[in-house]
């Protein structure tokens, strides 16, 4: 699978937080031939099963989030500029100036108020080319969520082909997970492929999921913040182009230590390039699943990115098909606690 390619594909979809049904169907397209069952639960979440040969084997539940950060439309000026919200962790100084896009098409870009020394959400605007209140609620509603409309392109050198791109958080996590949907031959899990909705807004969609599959092993496949530009504060532990990062632990998860040891011990036998993801902040879906019920084995397989949250991320293309080699790598190999 061409991770460029498809990572393009997911981005021409639109797909914030609790609105994912256009990025949903494109993936549901890319995982059916490769899949044995596909259903969306009450949530919203896809997901994607590929059974094992046997017929009692444990269940493994990976999981992606496939919503985006977006900014909601609050109230409309008289002039037709657009205030707003924001879904998720979006920053503020990351964003002036940047092309958004709503869901029926409507372009825009993002001012600050004349007078603002700083930026703040709530002095910014979508300016949508409308002259007027009634013009501009011809196009946009409030309630209405805009989504960053930035370039997926890719960087570098062709030995170490990187990717610029809104949203690689976390469509490079999707990404993988369809990788390993492709590779996995012989899955000695009962695996199910979760394209979770909501987790930009609190991981709320990854908690009913794993109600609902009941998993023994989990694998959190999202981004993960660098430590490879310089004056970085040692946030994180990876790097783009180190490969599959094997979490430890974020702020919201500590990994099961065996299941650390074995997706490492799989990496270097399989020959998948790997490192080490412990992340000072920030959470994921891990969480969901290692704490339902009485407590699920999860690990993480990680996606280094810059610039998280910004409407422009960069990742490395090898790192996405590290990452979807690993957990189809890990799934083929029999549980061992
Ligand atoms: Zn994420």
């Amino acid at each position: 699978m061409d991770a460029f390619k498809i990572l393009k594909q997911l981005n021409c979809c639109y797909g914030p937080s609790g609105c994912e049904s256009e990025i949903r169907e494109k993936i549901a397209e890319i995982a059916e031939p490769y899949a044995d069952e596909i259903c969306t639960d009450t949530m919203g979440n896809l997901i994607v099963r590929k059974k094992a040969a046997k017929a009692d084997a444990p269940r493994l539940m990976f999981a992606a989030h496939m919503d985006s950060l977006g900014l909601i439309v609050t109230y409309i000026e008289d002039c037709g500029l657009l205030r707003f919200g924001v879904v998720g962790g979006v920053v503020a100084q990351n964003i002036v100036a940047t092309p958004v896009r709503f869901a029926n098409g409507t372009v825009g870009t993002i001012g600050l108020d004349e007078d603002s020394t700083k930026p703040e959400i709530d002095k910014m605007f979508i300016d949508i080319g409308a002259a007027t209140r009634q013009e501009a609620e011809a196009l946009v509603k409030p309630g209405d969520v805009a989504i960053y409309d930035t370039p997926t392109r890719m960087l570098g050198m062709a030995a170490d082909q990187r990717i610029v791109s809104p949203y690689v958080d976390n469509r490079a996590g999707c990404v993988a997970q369809l990788i390993a949907l492709e590779k996995l031959k012989k899955p000695v899990y009962d695996c199910y492929f979760v394209f979770t909705v909501q987790e930009e807004v609190g991981r709320r969609g990854a908690k009913p999921a794993a109600f609902g599959i009941d998993p023994q092993y989990g694998i959190v496949c999202d981004c993960t913040l660098t430590d490879d530009i310089p004056w970085t504060k040692h946030t994180g532990t990876s790097k783009v182009g180190g490969g599959a990062s094997v979490k430890v632990m974020d702020k919201s998860v500590i990994c099961h230590p065996e299941m650390v040891t074995v997706l490492k011990a799989v990496a270097a036998k399989k020959k998948i390039a790997c490192q080490t993801d412990v992340l000072k902040w920030g959470g994921t879906d891990g969480s969901e699943i290692r704490h339902n019920a009485s407590g699920v084995y999860t690990g993480g397989v990680s996606v280094p990115c810059r610039y998280v949250h910004t409407p422009q991320e960069v990742c490395s293309e090898a790192d996405i098909q590290a990452a979807g080699a690993l957990m189809a790598a890990f799934a083929e190999t029999k549980p061992q606690f």
